[in-house]
């Protein structure tokens, strides 16, 4: 058993899993493709069997999944349209091929800890981290603990004004046109035909993309009021997205809040992730570390 901890970021295309010391200092690193749970969670199991065995690991999955650690499918991804992970013990299958305590939470989740822990949301009392990429959602860092109500927040699906002019029927296979349903990765795809990496920064698309981010951004603002909100995933981490967004959203407060901080600080307020793409992966190292995502759910 070594000092070290693992982390593991399940995507919906990658899985990233790493092994870090105490103090988010990566020691070692891998992607796995992901294919089915067999090969996918074979393949995490042999690569910390070829380095060290950790003293835990903390994973953060891709949902939906069963956080209820006195449930009997606690650790399972439930009810996925990947249906080859429909119902699949990620945690537990981790947990008894390697032998060591598993914790489990959401990717956006475990983002937010690792934001908290090691980037930009150290020292704060809140933070919250959004992810727009795949799909949209965030995870709440509040008072040191990841917050979840009777289930966690779905914000990606919250209903927002239609921007004048957009006729897209939205991708939300629930909800149509709820924020995921305009704003995320496969919606934009949708709309112009195309990968949206491949979108150039002057294309519209950015700032009808920008307008949306914008609007959910200021419900989360005034809903939680968070000491400080990341704007993570492939399309939040792109730099002509978070320029447009600080734009709009100064026009959107308008003054209203008294703190420079939604005004002519904004860009302080909300910013891209300082761990990078790694905020997921080192997340899970940091649940892991403070054995957080592995104790029994409050009642409600
Ligand atoms: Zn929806």
């Amino acid at each position: 058993m070594s000092g070290l901890y693992g982390g593991i970021e399940t995507g919906g295309t990658t899985c990233v899993c790493a092994l870090a010391t105490d103090a988010g200092e990566v020691v070692a690193r891998s992607e796995v493709p992901t294919t089915d749970p067999d090969a996918t969670l074979g393949r995490i199991v042999t690569f910390f069997r070829e380095h060290e065995l950790p003293r835990a690991i903390g994973i953060g999955s891709f949902g939906p999944i069963d956080l209820d650690i006195d449930s009997p499918t606690w650790g399972h991804v439930t009810t996925t349209p990947k249906l080859q992970w429909r119902n699949a013990a990620v945690a537990p299958r981790i947990r008894d091929a390697l032998g060591v305590p598993v914790s489990f939470d959401h990717d956006v989740a475990a983002a937010a800890y690792g934001e908290y822990t090691w980037g930009a949301g150290q020292g704060l009392a809140s933070v919250a981290y959004l992810t727009v990429g795949t799909g949209i959602g965030v995870g709440l860092v509040i008072g040191g603990s990841v917050w979840y109500g009777t289930l966690q927040p779905e914000v990606g699906h919250i209903r927002l004004p239609r921007v004048a002019g957009d006729a897209y029927e939205g991708s939300c296979p629930s909800h149509g046109d709820c924020w995921e349903g305009l704003a995320c990765g496969p919606a934009l795809a949708a709309r112009y035909g195309c990968d949206p990496a491949q979108l150039p920064d002057g294309h519209p698309a950015w700032e009808l993309e920008a307008e949306y981010i914008a609007a959910g951004i200021l419900a989360i603002a005034l809903v939680v009021s968070p000491h400080r909100l990341i704007l993570g995933g492939g399309i939040g981490r792109r730099q002509r997205v978070l320029e447009l967004v600080h734009r709009r959203l100064r026009e959107l407060f308008n003054g209203y809040l008294q703190s420079p901080l939604f005004g002519p600080e904004i860009d302080s307020y909300l910013v891209t992730p300082q761990l990078g793409a790694d905020a997921g992966v080192l997340g899970a190292v940091a649940l892991a570390r403070d054995g957080r995502g592995r104790v029994p759910r409050p009642a409600v």
